[in-house]
């Protein structure tokens, strides 16, 4: 998929769910920001090829159309509010709602919208460019940690989250929050875990064949498959680092499908223990 179109999709079968791994465009993002502690000796010659003149990395802005039994659940919106799109040297990319509707998902079906994080680039399009509901026949579901960092408003969270939309999407239709851990069906659970915001969530999606994992930003591309390259924009780095250690030990275990957040190239593949550190091996 690299080097091609900004838009890309592949779909999984894990047996009774499908899930459909959709790239609905790309941006740029500092290097040096996304390896966060990791020294720029060490990472620069993972990305020689990737970087442009100003030390910034092609992100893509994937997400999952899930389908259970049961259910049509959408995991992340983007970056871009419903009826817009941009196409400049930052920003190539589609709203989530028109990457939807042009790859000929029923979006009317969707019942639950799960953003990993409430960042501007995960939940972006929530809204349309009014700041109206651009799924308003869909529950939003997150951690309470992730809507009560959102409703403080401090300075940290008016940098990352959009604040005044999401606080008025939330005061016109309640998002569904819980504390710890919510299965929305027999096939999917989110798991709260924090780290990169306060209510980063994890989802987990079974089928009977295979299961898929999910972490947004706690894992966005491959290298961060060690748990200690966490990004600069991780609220709580050191919680993210016990968070995906353990989630990863989960997941090698029992050789669970893992899916990137912004990964271009090989959104989708595996975590194998490598010594205490892991490895991804796509597939
Ligand atoms: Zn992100």
């Amino acid at each position: 998929m690299g080097g091609a179109a900004p838009q890309a999709r592949r779909q999984i079968d894990l047996g009774g769910t499908l899930v459909d791994l959709i790239r609905i465009g790309t941006f740029r993002s500092d290097a040096g920001a996304i390896f966060g502690p990791v020294p720029r000796t060490t990472w620069e010659p993972l990305v020689r090829t990737e970087i442009d003149a100003e030390s910034r990395l092609l992100q893509a802005l994937n997400l999952l159309h899930v389908t259970t039994p049961s259910r049509s659940i959408l995991l992340e919106t983007g970056l871009l509010p419903a009826g817009t799109a941009r196409d400049d040297a930052e920003i190539q990319s589609l709203a989530a709602r028109e990457a939807l509707l042009a790859g000929g998902v029923d979006i009317e079906r969707i019942s639950l919208v799960v953003p990993s994080h409430l960042h501007r680039d995960h939940a972006g399009g929530l809204a349309n460019e009014r700041g109206e509901a651009a799924f308003p026949g869909a529950v939003v579901v997150a951690p309470r940690g992730e809507i009560e960092a959102v409703a403080s408003d401090s300075l940290r969270a008016r940098a990352a989250y959009d604040t005044a939309t999401l606080r008025r999407l939330f005061r016109d239709a309640e998002p569904r929050a819980y504390e710890t851990t919510l299965s929305l069906d027999s096939a999917v659970e989110l798991r709260a875990l924090g780290g990169h915001t306060p209510g980063s969530q994890a989802t987990i999606i079974r089928g009977t064949a295979r299961t898929l994992l999910f972490l947004g930003d706690l894992f966005m591309r491959p290298w961060q498959a060690n748990p200690r390259w966490v990004t600069s924009y991780d609220d709580q780095a050191w919680i993210s680092v016990d968070a995906k250690a353990t989630i990863f030990a989960e997941a090698a275990r029992e050789q669970w499908l893992v899916a990137m957040s912004h990964e271009v190239d090989t959104p989708l593949g595996r975590i194998e223990r490598d010594g205490e550190r892991f490895r991804f091996v796509a597939e």
